[in-house]
């Protein structure tokens, strides 16, 4: 039987070979970066070296890059350390990492195309007191790329923060907080190819912000904890590894994929919007997400429906729902090629999901 065609990597990225040695390389030092003697100093060479390498990678200052454990965690830092005094302001199609750290946030709106509404930013910056902004790079969903520099141009002229939860875009499209703009920018090992469980908050020069969990101060008093130095030193090294070369590789299997569904009745949520060149979300009216998840899974073909959720459910997409597919929002499964998608990716993928759709019209007629 042929090997599954994992096709999820919008969940999570298969680990890239240097990532993997440079993670072995840290679980073989024994010390604790905190620690001043010789074993402490060489882990904390290590650390420094990892932090350096994230912050050449994606536009800010070693010292302005706080470690953590995850995504997740870099965007609730950003949320709560940032938000204080302020308003807060959050696209409507934001991960639920941002939108759970922000429960009181006013939504904004999206575009059919699930481009954020940036008159509907300006208008929300016009009037009120100062705001922390949340802004995704681009949509785990859908791939939908939103004016991340526009938006960092809106929220400079109205005295705005812009946070920027680049985790879907970092090593997929260039992404730089200084050339966006943007005051922060977080960032999820995974995503990038590396071990799950490490992250990082990118800072502009000179803002300073409260720590989620204080201790031993470590991360300059931002971040409380021992750094998890085998999965950053991988985080680090996946983020070199990357190669936006790739994007084209993908983009060219991505449009087959999207131009074989279409021919057969499928839409593609997103289709008119700048978009990441390894994401498409295919929409195929009447059909359950869930019912096509396990049909292509059966098939040995791994895809998501939107996001992966933590409970296995597979629910309505607030994304889709966002961008005013109404019932179809529950029909869309979401195909991301990773960074090591076979040559014949599409070819296979359109051989399952063809044979699942025969199959459901036979059971419909
Ligand atoms: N932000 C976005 C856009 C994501 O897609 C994810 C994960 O799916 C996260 C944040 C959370 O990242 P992590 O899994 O590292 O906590």
């Amino acid at each position: 039987m042929a090997a599954p065609l994992y096709l999820d990597a919008n969940a999570t990225e298969p680990l890239r070979p240097d990532a993997r040695a440079a993670a072995i390389a840290a679980m073989d030092l024994l010390g604790n970066p905190s620690s001043v003697h010789a074993e402490g100093r060489a882990a904390r060479r290590m650390l420094e070296a990892a932090r350096a390498r994230l912050a050449a990678c994606f536009g800010a200052a070693p010292g302005d890059v706080v470690l953590t454990a995850g995504g997740t965690e870099a965007n609730a830092l950003a949320i709560r350390g940032l938000s204080v005094g302020r308003r807060v302001l959050a696209g409507v199609t934001e991960h639920p990492a941002v939108l759970a750290a922000a429960p009181d946030a006013a939504l904004l709106p999206v575009g059919g195309d699930g481009v954020l509404d940036l008159d509907a930013l300006r208008r929300a910056l016009a009037g009120g007191p100062p705001a922390l902004v949340c802004l995704m790079a681009a949509n785990n969903e859908t791939g939908v790329l939103h004016p991340v520099a526009e938006a960092a141009a809106l929220c400079r002229e109205h005295g705005a923060l812009l946070h920027v939860d680049g985790v879907q875009a970092a090593g997929r499209v260039p992404l730089s907080l200084a050339a966006l703009g943007a005051d922060s920018l977080a960032l999820s090992g995974h995503k990038l190819g590396g071990p799950k469980g490490a992250g990082a908050l990118l800072l502009r020069p000179g803002l300073g912000l409260a720590p989620l969990v204080a201790g031993g101060g470590q991360e300059r008093g931002r971040r409380g904890g021992t750094e998890a130095l085998p999965a950053l030193a991988g985080m680090a090294a996946a983020a070199a590894a990357a190669r936006p070369e790739d994007a084209a590789r993908l983009a060219a299997l991505r449009d087959a994929i999207e131009a074989g569904c279409l021919a057969q009745g499928a839409r593609v949520a997103g289709a008119g919007a700048p978009r990441l060149p390894n994401t498409t979300s295919l929409v195929l009216p009447g059909v359950p997400a869930e019912t096509q998840v396990i049909a292509l899974d059966l098939a040995g073909v791994r895809v998501s429906a939107g996001a992966a959720c933590s409970s296995g459910k597979v629910g309505r997409s607030h994304v889709l729902a966002a961008m005013g597919l109404g019932p179809d929002a529950g029909c869309a499964i979401r195909v991301s090629l990773p960074w090591d998608a076979p040559a014949d990716a599409a070819e296979r993928f359109l051989d399952a999901w063809g044979a699942m759709r025969a199959r459901l019209a036979r059971g419909a007629g």
